[in-house]
């Protein structure tokens, strides 16, 4: 990162004059060293006070903070300093390592410059964290997944022709979990593509049954993560594969995806994507305009979708800058032959304003929260 903003040559003379000064900080006997990118270790042998240590991560930061002259560039460094002491925190040199760099984070986590103590409450999260790990490993194989649906409405004529399905963890002794605590990592430990391939088989369970019962055009949207889109991710034969087997075709299903998913160049990605294309799954963006995704990308990629994030939708009234933004987002994706959902609507105003700025559909709690199947079954048939 270092030497993409900076050069190569300034970089390499930052990096060599910052180990210079941290040795300054420290004992002759003690050990600082390069652990890659901007990252620096120091080993301090035999110090048993805190206080020592404190005296020493302050005099690190205070040598950081003088400003660096390199190549004539003026140059500032902000430091976050992790802490952590054998044998107290930990026996090996991986977990030291690691208790350092939580301690770390959760300082950088606090403001940044300065330096913290790994604690016994970072411990705590990570002892959770690595359980929520292992559980997770049984949650496919145990059944402990369900998805919810929420209704998407055409606005026009208020009637449910979609519904975005939401994964929830049924733990055996924690109740329902929400993604917002898992899928992040799952995404870290891999096990997301397993699930991903599990969302997508219950939708697709899902659309026939309510093609049948309900609409013939009526859709599942599922939200897939960029991991999905990489060399191991979707085999997008296989789900081919599988709708043919339910008597579907590609229509029954959309695929939600990140703005920052378009933005990676890889060959797997666009391959992937054009074949979804294909095979007439459609394609959404995720909370769009909240990412750096730029509109030629709508076009190159042909998206069917623009799932307007529900921050710009929560905040509208008819003379907000929002209403403005709404508009204009919608006027472009129309020019680029996209549709566009609305999220989070949870106000008749916000619809009513929404549909007179020409949005084709409407998701939120206005019109219901995320249902289990049988009650979004019962919804669909009052
Ligand atoms: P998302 O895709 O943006 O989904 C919309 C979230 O907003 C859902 O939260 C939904 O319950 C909530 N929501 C819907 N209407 C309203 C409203 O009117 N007001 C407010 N305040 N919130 C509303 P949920 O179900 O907790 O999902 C959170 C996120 O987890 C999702 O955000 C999505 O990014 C992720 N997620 C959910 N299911 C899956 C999945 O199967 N796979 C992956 N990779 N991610 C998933
Ligand atoms: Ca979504
Ligand atoms: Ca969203
Ligand atoms: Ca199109």
């Amino acid at each position: 990162e270092i030497n993409d903003t900076l050069g190569h040559s300034i970089g390499d003379e930052l990096l060599k004059s910052v180990s210079e000064r941290l040795r300054r900080c420290v004992r002759i006997n003690d050990t600082v060293s390069r652990l890659g990118g901007d990252e620096f270790i120091i080993i301090l042998k035999e110090v048993h006070k805190k206080a020592d240590i404190e005296r020493i991560a302050q005099s690190v930061c205070d040598t950081l903070n003088k400003e660096f002259m390199i190549q004539d560039h003026q140059i500032t460094v902000s430091t976050s300093i992790g802490i952590t002491q054998f044998p107290k925190d930990a026996a090996t040199a991986d977990d030291l390592l690691i208790n350092a760099d939580q301690a770390m984070y959760a300082g950088k986590h606090n403001g940044g410059d300065g330096y913290s103590f790994f604690d016994d409450s970072m411990r705590q999260a990570m002892i959770e964290r690595n359980q929520t790990l292992r559980d997770l490993k049984l949650a496919v194989p145990g059944n402990q997944f369900e998805l919810h649906y929420q209704p998407i409405l055409d606005l026009d004529s208020g009637k449910i022709t979609k519904a975005e399905a939401l994964i929830r963890w049924r733990h055996p002794t924690r109740g329902l979990i929400s993604p917002e605590i898992f899928i992040q990592l799952a995404e870290e430990s891999g096990q997301i593509i397993e699930i991903g391939e599990w969302v997508f088989r219950e939708a697709a369970k899902q659309a026939a049954i309510w093609q049948q019962s309900y609409s013939p055009t009526f859709q599942i949207s599922i939200n897939t993560s960029p991991l999905q889109y990489r060399d191991n991710g979707i085999d997008i034969n296989s789900w081919c594969h599988y709708l043919e087997q339910l008597g579907l075709t590609g229509q029954a299903i959309i695929v939600e995806i990140t703005e920052g998913l378009l933005m990676e160049s890889s060959s797997a990605v666009k391959e992937k994507l054009w074949h979804l294309r294909d095979a007439g799954i459609e394609v959404a963006i995720d909370d769009f305009g909240t990412g750096y995704s730029s509109l030629s990308y709508l076009r190159k990629f042909d998206i069917d979708y623009l799932k307007i994030d529900q921050s710009f939708v929560s905040n509208l009234s008819a003379d907000s800058e929002d209403i403005a933004l709404c508009e204009a987002i919608i006027v472009m994706a129309h020019k680029l032959g996209c549709d566009v959902v609305a999220e989070g609507v949870e106000e008749k105003d916000q619809s009513q304003l929404l549909k007179n700025a020409g949005c084709d559909f409407g998701q939120g709690y206005l019109f219901s929260k995320p249902l289990s199947a049988s009650d979004f079954t019962l919804l669909l048939n009052s």
